[in-house]
């Protein structure tokens, strides 16, 4: 997501885009892999800026509420990966290296069919996560069975 949209975002949303969330935005945006609160945290100091770490945590928060943001949860480890992908999508996680790969298709209509059929309520929005392992990792997970 670029700079001109996310900030068309902030002011679609009647939200101010404030100085550290401008920063944190383009320290994912520079970032090549997800990026937890204390890295964004440390790769700011390193560059003279300071943003206190709650205030990198609520925006963090901020940015997902939006959509902006993915974020990855590993146990106790928190990361976010800047979503490129402006419209509704969904993510698959790599369980061994943590790589996100934004899926640009959704289709659960049949699955959305059902839980109305079995519930009575109207569905209007999901959430869906998927994990695997991703090509570099697959070879290393995969048990050593022969034949195949
Ligand atoms: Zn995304
Ligand atoms: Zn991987
Ligand atoms: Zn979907």
């Amino acid at each position: 997501m670029n700079i001109g949209l996310f900030r068309s975002l902030f002011k679609e949303k009647k939200l101010s885009l404030s100085h550290p969330r401008l920063l944190i935005y383009q320290e994912l945006s520079n970032a090549s892999s997800p990026l937890s609160p204390l890295e964004i945290y440390q790769n700011l100091l390193k560059k003279k800026k300071k943003v206190g770490l709650t205030s990198i945590y609520r925006s963090l928060e901020l940015f997902e509420s939006l959509g902006l943001v993915f974020k990855i949860v590993n146990g106790s480890n928190v990361k976010y990966k800047l979503c490129e992908l402006e419209n509704h999508h969904h993510h698959i996680v790599c369980k061994a290296c943590g790589n996100v790969v934004e899926l640009n298709f959704c289709d659960i209509s049949d699955w959305s069919k059902k839980v109305t059929e079995s519930t009575g309520y109207q569905v209007v929005d999901h959430q869906l996560n998927f994990y695997g392992f991703c090509k570099a990792c697959k070879p290393l997970q995969r048990p050593q069975s022969a034949g195949r």
